[in-house]
């Protein structure tokens, strides 16, 4: 009897994992030049830091997280987002008395939704979390980080910026804005109506149709942020605008989390269809207080693993090559023993080969050579042994060269060190800059060398 995965959560298989470590190597290393640090939480949490820190009139808490009791004793939840583990982290291990951090996550999230593009259940997210700064221009870095990260990748996303008011605006504005959606009920549809009680903010965020007209119509929170959120929307746009990041500012923007407060931001791509948004985020001011830490500013985004492997592989971006240097096709069984010499010589040198054991007709072995993305293949005989000499041939072009078989890992390793060198860096910035003013200024910041 066969047994199926599970609905909703998917295998990428070894030719897709390719590109998937490429999305995560480029992250490590643009999420390390903004002084990023990767932090590693479990997949299982206490139910109940999701339902504080997220919130339980959200979707995610209230419908669609996997929830079990540990063998009586606890209810535990499957991570269905990483933002509330890692404040946990921080808050459990004291990191606030260090002063700011930026740290980073990946992994796989759960949520029991509908199954369909672009949707699963377990879901992979690259996220950034930055803690302890409330400037604005902190926010602007944030979201230059993703904007390089997608430009790295030559991924072309759509930048949505707004800002969901704080405690001192939100409040006022949500009862208008129940007042008037109550009073055009009628018009929305059930999930609207639903959410108009539990969570109206979210109410903006539909995408029916026929709500479109009411929701176009509704009060808009941009009119009526107080004084300190206007500021801090506009820095933020100062601050995008002085980095040369290009944004559209959407009052309806809205993030389905209870926790967020002023900026609220999205990156769209038009390759999604209609699960659109590749990624998303905003501050989180009162969360690390939410979760019984110290009162602490927040910023985080997190961005959807596979909707990004979507629009790579929409644009036509193979996967990078992950075949062997060399495959050794064996013409005999002297040959073969060769071959298997030659190629633990290479592999400790650090050159990765490949031969097929079982031997066999040469042309089926040259396909192999072909299967497995072998850039060379190198035929062995007892005519290479006893000459001590080769010919390496090209897989894709059938292109020859002579080769002395003692210079094969000499010119192997050459070739495999002159490809794509990685640019990874040690964690921690290089120059730390720091600006004239505590306030986050508009203007160039002074620079100044100095420790981090
Ligand atoms: P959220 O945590 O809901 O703010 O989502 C952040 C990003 O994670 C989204 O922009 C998506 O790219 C991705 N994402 C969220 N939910 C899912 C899901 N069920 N399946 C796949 N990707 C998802």
């Amino acid at each position: 009897m066969k047994i199926a995965g599970v609905k909703g959560m998917n295998d990428v298989l070894p030719a897709e994992v390719a590109r998937w470590q490429e999305m995560e190597r480029v992250a490590r290393e643009v999420f390390a030049l903004y002084g990023y640090r990767e932090v590693r939480t479990p997949v299982v949490e206490p139910a109940q830091l999701f339902a504080r820190g997220v919130g339980e009139a959200t979707d995610i808490v209230n419908k669609e997280m996997y929830v079990f009791e540990d063998k009586g004793e606890e209810l535990l939840a499957l991570r269905p987002e990483g933002t509330a583990g890692t404040v946990r982290a921080f808050i459990e291990h004291g990191a606030y008395v260090e002063g700011p951090q930026k740290w980073f996550y990946l992994g796989p999230m759960f949520r029991r939704e509908r199954p369909q593009k672009g949707r699963y259940r377990q879901f992979h997210q690259i996220g950034c979390e930055a803690f302890g700064i409330a400037e604005p221009f902190l926010d602007a870095e944030q979201i230059a980080l993703l904007a390089d990260y997608f430009a790295r990748l030559g991924v072309v996303a759509t930048l949505k910026l707004n800002s969901v008011g704080d405690a001192s605006c939100r409040p006022a504005y949500l009862a208008k804005l129940k007042a008037y959606l109550v009073g055009r009920k009628a018009e929305l549809c059930p999930d609207c109506n639903e959410r108009i009680e539990r969570n109206p903010l979210r109410v903006l965020d539909c995408k029916v149709e026929a709500c479109q007209p009411v929701l176009n119509a509704a009060p808009k929170l941009l009119e009526e942020l107080c004084d300190g959120c206007r500021a801090h929307l506009d820095q933020v746009k100062a601050g995008l605008d002085a980095l040369g990041v290009a944004y559209r500012v959407d009052g309806r923007l809205v993030r389905g989390l209870d926790y967020y407060v002023r900026t609220a931001y999205e990156f769209t791509s038009d390759a999604l269809g209609s699960q659109s948004a590749v990624a998303g985020g905003g501050r989180y001011d009162r969360l690390v207080e939410t979760l019984g830490g110290p009162p602490t500013p927040g910023i985080g985004f997190a961005l959807g693993e596979e909707r990004l492997a979507m629009i790579l592989e929409k644009a036509g971006r193979a996967p990078p090559a992950t075949g062997p240097a060399v495959f050794f096709v064996s013409a005999d069984a002297e040959g073969a023993m060769e071959a298997l010499r030659r190629a633990a010589e290479l592999r400790k040198a650090g050159v990765a080969c490949d031969l097929d054991p079982r031997g066999g007709k040469m042309k089926a072995q040259f396909k192999q050579a072909e299967r497995v993305g072998a850039r060379w293949a190198l035929v062995l005989g007892g005519e290479e042994v006893r000459s001590g000499q080769g010919k390496l041939k090209d897989v894709k072009t059938r292109e020859e060269k002579a080769v002395a078989l003692g210079e094969l890992v000499e010119l192997l390793r050459r070739s495999a060190s002159s490809g794509p060198a990685s640019t990874f860096r040690a964690p921690g910035p290089w120059v730390a800059i720091y600006s004239a003013r505590t306030s986050a200024p508009v203007d160039t910041p002074r620079r100044r060398e100095g420790k981090s």
